[in-house]
């Protein structure tokens, strides 16, 4: 393959495998060299680690991958892919391909998530793969839009609610946009090539599966009254999720108790945040045992 292009190429390989880009599994598949070239440089893999590839398509990257690493685990939805890449790589010991679907998959452990991902599907993915207790490192191909949200860092009114779960988990290191003629068939998107690792220091609030799954919902709820004050927010979130016994005093008195102003909910910090899903939570389930 040469350093530019192997656009005919991939599409020579689907039309052979009668492989018609699916939009809705996000099938954009890489036709640069140089793009692999620059993850597997910044994935700074050692040999002694094991990747996990979302989505290996045709297996531009994960051939490469392969070269650096002790295994390699690589999840492809699509079953003529998947038989494609069982055949292509035979010989080959480090890897396992396997036919499902990430966001059901049982997923084997592993140090790193090197992968251009399904950029349809990418909330649910961090959900699974990085809002852990020990989340792996991530270099990852995402949607532009997403890696902005992620990188905002201290310009608190941009907030959204991927910034906030994520940066709960997840550092930030680096991003790097990519074309979209980078990909065939070129996305309607822009890209980014996004460096993640994982904190050192993740709430042990969110450490079990129902606190956790307690602060998405929380940030879901309260990020689309972000202009609002917390409690405002608070009580919107509370009445949509059917909670009818904290009228508005109620909270704003809590929230005085525990020495938190009512402020505008953007002008909270991610681990400010994190720190009221648990007062809301320990108001909600414990104080009425719900
Ligand atoms: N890695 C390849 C590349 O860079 O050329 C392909 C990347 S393409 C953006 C995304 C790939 O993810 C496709 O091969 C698609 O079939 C696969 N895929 C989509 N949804 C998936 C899912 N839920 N689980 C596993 N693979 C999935």
């Amino acid at each position: 393959m040469n350093d530019n292009m192997n656009k005919r190429e991939t599409q020579l390989i689907l039309n052979e495998l009668g492989i018609i880009p699916n939009k809705r599994l996000g099938q954009n598949f890489l036709i640069d060299k140089t793009i692999v070239k620059k993850i597997i440089l910044e994935s700074q893999i050692s040999e002694d680690e094991v990747i996990l590839e979302i989505g290996p398509g045709l297996g531009a990257l994960t051939e490469e991958l392969l070269k650096f690493s002790k295994k390699v685990y690589a999840y492809e939805i699509d079953f003529k892919l998947f038989q494609y890449l069982k055949e292509k790589f035979s010989q080959i010991e480090n890897i396992e391909v396997i036919n499902e679907d990430i966001l059901k998959a049982n997923i084997p452990p592993h140090n790193i998530i090197v992968s251009n991902i399904p950029y349809s599907i990418t909330g649910p993915i961090f959900e699974k793969v990085f809002y852990n207790e020990k989340p792996p490192r991530g270099i990852l191909v995402i949607e532009n839009s997403i890696a902005e949200r992620i990188f905002i860092q201290n310009k608190y009114k941009n907030f959204s609610r991927i910034t906030v779960s994520f940066n709960a988990f997840m550092i930030p290191v680096k991003k790097y946009n990519i074309s979209r003629f980078k990909f065939f068939p070129a996305p309607r998107i822009d890209l980014s090539l996004i460096i993640v690792k994982p904190r050192e220091d993740i709430n042990p609030f969110l450490l079990s599966d129902k606190n956790k799954s307690f602060f998405l919902r929380f940030v879901a709820g309260i990020m689309p009254y972000k202009n609002k004050n917390i409690v405002n927010a608070i009580d919107l979130f509370l009445k949509n999720e059917k909670v009818i016994n904290f009228p508005k005093p109620k909270i704003l008195q809590y929230l005085k108790n525990k020495n938190i102003n009512n402020d505008k909910v953007t002008k909270f910090k991610v681990d400010e945040l994190v720190k009221l899903s648990e007062l809301i939570f320990e108001l909600m389930y414990e104080t009425l045992s719900i």
